[in-house]
């Protein structure tokens, strides 16, 4: 294993300063991160530098430690059954994230644990993790609502056993990460055949892990959650069927579950652009693994038509599900409580603010409040709040913050000037993200 260098935050900081109407806030770009994990950077939003002993906790007027965060300096957000959020930037540490999910206004988010492209990493540090709890718990969120993403390189379904191995190694360290964090959920890839077995043996595979984890963890309460996937290749997991096969095969069936990523579930067939689509694929998803193990969805749109087999994530509105998928989803009571993660593209390269998240959560959040979501009535819903909202307005308002930032809705290229560690990595990640399973 290369040996690391230095640590390389400071270098790859360049800070520049902007002004809201309540205070100063000093916007960070770590163009590199902790010396070799430069792939880990997915640029990081703005932070808001840490307070001494000035800041107060709401109404309390007592000081919250060297670690505090001003609570002015963010946005006030929505309050909404709904949880949506985004896959956030954990650059420069695990604890960024919780400050840069508050930033764009999400109620719920997801990060990656170490780098996603590295089978080993240093371990979390003791302030890393304390900071990340207390940031947690000053910013209100409830680790219900974050999930997690494992690295891309484990594949549990590999039939070469030494390979298996190593990816479990990495696994179990997610893991136990997750337990550090006082986090409950985590989501990762079921794997891939990578063409040598039935889909079966690897199945198979993927369980008998899941279950040696389960002892190796002993007292842990997190939830290994498996995502759904678009069907590319020898991947594991685009058929509802087989996401209910794997849990079968499940001891513990308390610790696992599903996240339904809305991209995968279109290119791999399931048509949820009406609602009549959508209360099928949820029948289906009920019957062949059970609703019960749902414990987080993706929303992404997708840049490529229905039964595509292509994982190609897009802006919520701007792709072929359309604004109209997305508010079938946002006002469903089943799909409350849950956190609600985009893991669209979001063409910061530019503006830096993160303002495609923003709107996207912002437009998201209007759907949910819809006069007719919320409806206490178990499965009975009605979209007809959302669907006398101006779909078309919202879709304009999302293209336009993109065009804002720099990026051109529906494209897959980035802009020009997009630089490593900045949006060309995000699209990088999740246009490759099945392929790197392959091997
Ligand atoms: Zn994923
Ligand atoms: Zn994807």
């Amino acid at each position: 294993m290369a040996k690391r260098k230095s640590n390389g935050i400071q270098d790859g900081l360049r800070e520049s300063t902007r002004v809201t109407k309540k205070a100063k806030i000093v916007v960070s770009e770590v163009s590199e991160t902790v010396g070799e994990d430069v792939e880990v950077a997915l640029a990081a939003p703005a932070q808001i530098t840490a307070q001494t002993t000035t800041a107060t906790k709401k109404g309390k007027g007592k000081a919250i430690g060297p670690d505090a965060i001003d609570l002015s300096c963010l946005p006030e957000r929505v309050s909404s059954k709904w949880k949506v959020g985004a896959h956030v930037s954990a650059a420069g540490g695990v604890e960024n994230a919780v400050l840069n999910a508050a930033k764009i206004g999400a109620n719920a988010f997801a990060l990656f644990l170490k780098s996603q492209r590295k089978w080993s990493s240093p371990p979390l540090s003791e302030a890393s993790i304390s900071s990340f709890k207390s940031r947690m718990k000053e910013l209100s969120y409830s680790s219900k609502h974050v999930l997690p993403h494992g690295s891309y390189l484990i594949n549990l379904g590999n039939p070469d056993a030494e390979k298996r191995e190593k990816s479990y190694e990495c696994f179990l360290d997610d893991l136990q990460r997750c337990d550090l964090l006082g986090l409950e959920l985590y989501n990762f890839h079921p794997g891939s055949t990578v063409g040598l077995v039935d889909p079966s043996t690897s199945m198979t595979h993927i369980a008998d892990c899941i279950n040696r984890s389960h002892k190796d963890t002993p007292g842990s309460k997190v939830v290994v959650v498996l995502e759904n996937m678009s069907g590319s290749g020898n991947v594991i997991g685009s058929d509802f069927a087989h996401l209910g096969e794997i849990i079968n095969q499940v001891e513990d069936k308390s610790r696992v579950g599903v996240c339904l990523d809305t991209c995968h579930m279109f290119a791999a067939g399931y048509d949820i652009r009406t609602k009549e689509g959508w209360n099928s694929t949820v029948e289906s998803f009920d019957s062949h693994v059970g609703l019960k193990y749902l414990r987080g969805m993706h929303l992404n749109d997708s840049k490529t038509q229905v039964g595509s087999k292509k994982d190609r994530h897009d802006n919520i509105g701007v792709g072929h599900l359309s604004i109209q998928s997305f508010a079938l989803i946002l006002t469903d009571p089943r799909m409350q409580d849950i956190p609600l993660v985009l893991e669209t593209p979001s063409h910061e390269g530019s503006s830096k603010n993160w303002d495609v998240w923003i709107k996207e959560i912002e437009v998201l959040n209007a759907l949910s409040l819809s006069p007719s979501s919320g409806l206490d009535s178990g499965k009975e819903r009605n979209i007809n709040g959302a669907s006398n909202m101006n779909f078309d307005l919202l879709t304009r308002g999302i293209k336009d913050v993109i065009a804002a930032a720099g990026g051109t809705p529906g494209r897959k290229k980035p802009a020009k000037g997009a630089t490593k560690g900045g949006r060309k990595m995000v699209e990088r990640e999740q246009d490759s993200e099945v392929d790197s399973q392959s091997e």
